[in-house]
């Protein structure tokens, strides 16, 4: 009898586990933020812990538009604009860190990125197809200046030198909402992760066993790829004049990244792809590079360690920085 009983304790145990088995999952949880679709693929062995952690992803990422966000009137970053000229604002350590980081590429790009490209850059609406006329754009030119932004790394703060200056940060956010989502997963022990934000993106280890596959799209044909690649433990950012632009009377494409020096949309490439150890670099260099040029854009990234680029030309001609090509 009391075989019997443990018999069934068993049989139904088994019957449990059959029902629910408690093997790992990929687990693929979908969000939009900043305007963009934020896709999210990791691997957890439980249904609820998984729930939990792409909640608190996702949730960064709302908290980071929420303070980064130029449309959103009481955005940090909006509060920074309308008072960084009269006074130096104290800011949150997370703004801070991504005002640090896109100082340093504004630098290290001799200002083709320029955090405060925003005064002209707001004069362009691409969903209205409005653009500035010269003259706008010459008014607002003269607040374009990286140099007008002084942070302070002891207190915190941010002030600038000029009235007119307006922080923008949409070429670099979304890779540092990436690098803090990648951040968390990490902290809950995720060891193979897929995190995306439109053009940005990073991966977290393999796809267990194998490299996960990366398409870099076709900048004129929207569902063809123009490679694939395989990586892993990496982030990839894309930068391309197809992402948001329109086509004015003229037949110009007038797109959203945007020349300091001229104030408008920058010619010369369709996209710029760059391969970093994180996302915030790999954000604020794409835009960078696509800036600066074919040449100029190679010349910097063979430059610096540990980043790669893939450039398509007005052409759709594929170039490559030397870190990604065939030593002779
Ligand atoms: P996406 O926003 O599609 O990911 P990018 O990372 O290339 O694309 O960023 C483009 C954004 O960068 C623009 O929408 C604008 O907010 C900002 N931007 C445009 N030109 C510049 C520039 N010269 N320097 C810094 N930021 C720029
Ligand atoms: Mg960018």
């Amino acid at each position: 009898m009391r075989l019997l009983k443990r018999f069934s304790v068993l049989s139904i145990l088994c019957l449990l586990l059959i029902a629910h088995p408690v093997t790992a999952e990929w687990r693929e949880f979908k969000h939009v933020a900043m305007t963009t679709p934020i896709n999210l693929v990791f691997w957890e062995l439980h249904t609820q812990k998984a729930k939990l952690i792409s909640k608190q992803v996702f949730q960064e990422f709302d908290n980071i538009e929420h303070s980064m966000s130029r449309y959103i009137p009481d955005s940090e970053l909006s509060l920074v604009n309308q008072t960084a000229a009269k006074q130096a604002v104290l800011v949150s350590d997370s703004l801070f860190e991504v005002l640090a980081a896109a100082m340093n590429i504004s630098r290290l790009s001799e200002g083709a990125f320029d955090m405060t490209f925003g005064s002209v850059g707001y004069l362009y609406d691409f969903r209205q197809r409005i653009q500035p006329s010269e003259e706008a754009i010459q008014n607002s030119i003269r607040s374009v200046n990286y140099q007008y932004v002084q942070l302070d790394h002891k207190y915190k703060s941010v002030g600038f030198k000029e009235e007119g200056v307006l922080l923008d940060l949409g070429g670099i956010a979304k890779g540092y909402a990436v690098d803090q989502g990648i951040r968390i997963l990490q902290e809950h022990a995720i060891k193979h992760a897929h995190l995306s934000a439109g053009g940005d993106m990073r991966l977290l280890g393999d796809k267990k066993g194998k490299p996960w596959i990366i398409g870099i799209r076709n900048p004129r044909v929207e569902d063809k790829q123009s490679l694939i690649m395989p990586l892993s433990d990496t982030a990839i950012s894309t930068s391309g004049d197809y992402e948001r632009f329109f086509i004015d009377d003229s037949g110009e494409r007038i797109h959203h990244i945007l020349s300091p020096k001229t104030g408008k949309p920058v010619k010369g490439l369709q996209s710029v792809t760059v391969l970093a150890a994180d996302a915030t670099t790999s954000d604020g260099l794409s835009t960078a590079i696509f800036v600066l040029g074919l040449e100029k854009g190679l010349a910097m990234v063979n430059k610096l360690n540990g980043i790669d680029a893939i450039l398509i030309d007005e052409q759709g001609k594929v170039h490559y920085s030397n870190g990604l090509t065939q030593p002779e």
